[in-house]
């Protein structure tokens, strides 16, 4: 049996994670990982720790000041120190989350490539802040080191765009059908897949 990569667990970790989040629009997940793969900081894009969810608007542009992003709840909820941890994140960060990540000596940063509507200005600040903190960003093939592995350049940014394969989730989602625990006709869900 051929064992799932770390970066596909992740990536599908995350993707479970933004599950939880109350902004019905935009669903977004954060891992953060030290060296040996240990998450020791995980967030979505939701409201802060008791307020009433259910009084507070969760679309745009209302929800705004409001919602904290998935990193900076990863950063909050971190249990460890930061610096030299590696990020898991199911899109662009923001020019704000950006700073926050790097300010925590967060400089790896693993993304699934999504695409989201940008306003100029963020677009503009971002292009900034990968200019002032030497960015490199590319695809996991083109990277040649492994940052759970060799030494970093400190003062870089490296974002790895990854592309996880993620089918073995159908086999979770079987293993949880057999077991009781999804409701839906997982036969034909089968078969909607294979036509
Ligand atoms: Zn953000």
């Amino acid at each position: 049996m051929s064992r799932q990569t770390w970066d596909e667990v992740m990536m599908a970790t995350i993707m479970v994670i933004a599950k939880r989040s109350p902004d019905i629009q935009t669903q977004c997940g954060t891992a953060i990982v030290d060296t040996k793969h240990r998450i020791i900081g995980m967030g979505f894009n939701g409201y802060a720790r008791d307020l009433p969810d259910d009084k507070i608007p969760n679309t745009r542009p209302l929800k705004y000041p409001w919602i904290l992003h998935g990193e900076e709840n990863a950063i909050l909820n971190c249990t460890a120190p930061l610096d030299g941890a590696i990020a898991y994140v199911t899109g662009w960060p923001c020019h704000r989350c950006s700073n926050l990540l790097w300010h925590q000596g967060v400089r790896w940063w693993k993304i699934i490539d999504r695409t989201v509507k940008m306003v100029a200005e963020q677009e503009l600040l971002l292009k900034q802040f990968y200019e002032y903190t030497n960015a490199y960003i590319a695809e996991s093939k083109d990277i040649q080191i492994d940052p759970f592995h060799d030494e970093r350049p400190k003062n870089t940014l490296t974002i790895e765009i990854i592309k996880p394969n993620l089918s073995f989730l159908i086999g979770v989602a079987e293993e949880a059908h057999n077991m009781g625990l999804i409701k839906t006709d997982f036969d034909k869900f089968r078969e909607s897949l294979n036509g």
